[in-house]
């Protein structure tokens, strides 16, 4: 039997740790990928902490997986070996039920799959994916530039496309760090004024260079306060994990505002009579599925985004993962498999 090198959780809140496993044929409806390079992305540690209900392990994390198609499952159409794919968040569906039949196969109702949490994910040298959770990825894009995007890129891209703001409207990113980065120019090249509101002056050169209009300091002045000087926003693009520092920003939405939220955090307070009086709102919003991946590739590549990476070989995914929850990098972690 043929070998593959994981990183894989063996208990909840264990290491990640090394280990040889059998490489896995792809069942029916399945397509085996072999990995190119993975980023690692925050979310992981609901894998690595155990904090997702029926978790099974162990488990090799890893939802921004790129590399090629190398074996096709039974009943598997419009696929062959060898070429480009990637795996998001977003890791399958049944396809009959309601929301599946719907258009909404991110709420499926009866298989909600996540890549690196319910099935095995991408750290690792090969992964089987369902074939619906497998997105084309186009030539002329690296691995290591895709990876970000199957997770960071097509989250802000999707929620900001989704927020409701037209070119022309102001709409502010909150954060500039693994998402936030990628946030900017997404609403940059969407044809937003782009404001982009981090703590401390340092980030303004940052900021301008990723293609906001207009940065505010949050450190120093109020960036509520600020953001209604400049009019208002039409949508925040909340990406960090502080509940007061988003919810503070509800205050900042124009009329017919609404506050985009994709990351959790364990409470967010509702300025309801402000909501209200403007029509404001407060919208969750998840990654997306494959095809929402294909749009994010095919814009980044069109509008020349990009993720600024730090690589690490699959051997070090710990120290990878460390790096990553540090918060200290700049601004992507990405695995590759050939170390
Ligand atoms: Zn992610
Ligand atoms: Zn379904």
């Amino acid at each position: 039997m043929p070998k593959m090198r994981v990183v894989q959780v063996s208990r909840a809140r264990g290491p990640l740790e090394l280990a040889e496993r059998d490489i896995p044929e792809p069942g029916a409806g399945q397509l085996r990928i072999k990995v190119q390079a993975c980023g690692v992305c925050h979310s992981d540690s609901l894998t690595k902490d155990g904090l997702m209900p029926g978790l099974v392990y162990p488990r090799v994390p890893g939802h921004e997986v790129v590399g090629t198609i190398d074996a096709v499952g039974p009943g598997v159409a419009g696929w062959t070996v060898g070429e480009p794919a990637g795996v998001g968040w977003h890791g399958g569906n049944c396809g009959f039920c309601e929301p599946c039949r719907h258009g909404d196969a991110f709420a499926c109702a009866t298989s909600s799959l996540v890549t690196g949490v319910t099935h095995d994910g991408g750290y690792a040298e090969y992964m089987v994916a369902p074939a619906e959770s497998v997105a084309h990825v186009p030539a002329g894009l690296t691995a290591a530039e895709i990876a970000p995007l199957m997770c960071a890129g097509i989250t802000t891209f999707n929620a900001l496309r989704n927020s409701g703001a037209r070119p022309g409207d102001t709409v502010a990113v909150l954060g500039i760090g693994g998402l936030g980065h990628l946030g900017v120019q997404y609403a940059r090249k969407l044809g937003f004024e782009t404001v982009a509101i981090a703590r401390g002056r340092d980030k303004a050169p940052l900021a301008r260079q990723l293609g906001a209009h207009h940065y505010i300091d949050s450190t120093a002045e109020d960036p509520a306060a600020a953001l209604q000087k400049l009019g208002g926003a039409k949508a925040v693009l909340a990406t960090v994990t502080s509940g007061p520092a988003m919810g503070a920003l509800q205050r900042g939405l124009a009329p017919n505002g609404t506050l985009m939220v994709i990351g959790a955090v364990p409470t967010l307070n509702a300025d309801t009579l402000f909501l209200l009086n403007g029509r404001r709102s407060i919208k969750g919003w998840y990654s997306g599925v494959a095809s929402d991946s294909e749009d994010a590739l095919a814009f980044s590549q069109l509008n020349d985004v990009q993720s600024m990476n730090e690589f690490y070989p699959l051997s070090r995914a710990a120290e990878a993962y460390d790096r990553m929850m540090s918060g200290e990098a700049r601004f992507r972690v990405v695995l590759t498999m050939d170390g």
